[in-house]
């Protein structure tokens, strides 16, 4: 198959997103959220877990820890039971509370509004951080997870497997305006659609765009 140019490619990717604003016109995140600071706790809580399970164990997790104070005054161990049921929860206890108590020394608070200082809070990677700052504040972030990278390299918008790699060459193929949706739809594109173990090209509705397409 000839080397496909940068032009080609933009333009493939202008009709990939009009295909999947088609397919998936209200994506957005499945996370349940009322405020920054349980937007971060959740998506800290969410990594290698479904969003269901954090819904489903964050609405008692913040009535007992409102704030970030309430939460920097806990210990781990004593919220721990409200998200044993989410993977990895011990760690992810441990990651919040920390995450509390830098909020309240560095940032009276606050959640910041940058993936630079939000990348600097114990527990919280650059995922997380594009996640936040995208939702959070509107910020144009392209949050690049499981899904969002596989579909880049199937969609053949990255070779990479680096997220921070990944990330790059979407935001070089996408408006800015654009980066939040493209991370909302390739994950659900990802979870109903070109799934990790079998891709189901034949019902895809973006196949003719795609060069990993299997018909
Ligand atoms: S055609 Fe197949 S591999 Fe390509 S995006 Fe669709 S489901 Fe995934």
């Amino acid at each position: 198959m000839p080397r496909e140019s940068k032009v080609a490619r933009r333009t493939r990717a202008a009709q990939v997103l009009d295909g999947l604003r088609d397919a998936y016109p209200d994506a957005g995140t499945e996370l349940d959220y009322r405020s920054a600071f349980q937007l971060l706790i959740a998506t800290v809580l969410s990594a290698q877990a479904t969003d269901v399970s954090v819904n489903a164990a964050t609405p008692a997790l913040f009535a007992r820890y409102p704030t970030p104070a309430a939460l920097a005054a806990a210990t781990p161990q004593e919220v721990e039971p409200f998200i044993r049921k989410i993977g990895l929860y011990r760690n992810k206890a441990k990651h919040c509370v920390q995450a509390a108590r830098a909020l309240l020394e560095r940032y009276e608070g606050e959640v910041p509004a940058s993936v630079e200082e939000l990348v600097s809070l114990p527990g919280v990677g650059r995922k997380t951080a594009n996640v936040v700052v995208s939702n959070a504040f509107g910020v144009p972030a392209i949050a690049v997870d499981t899904h969002v990278g596989r579909l880049a390299r199937r969609l053949g918008f990255s070779t990479h497997t680096l997220p921070d790699e990944v990330e790059r060459d979407l935001q070089a193929l996408f408006a800015p305006a654009d980066w939040v949706f493209v991370h909302h739809a390739l994950i659900l594109h990802g979870r109903r659609v070109c799934t990790a173990r079998r891709p189901a090209c034949e019902r895809c509705p973006i196949a003719s765009l795609c060069p990993s397409r299997q018909l």
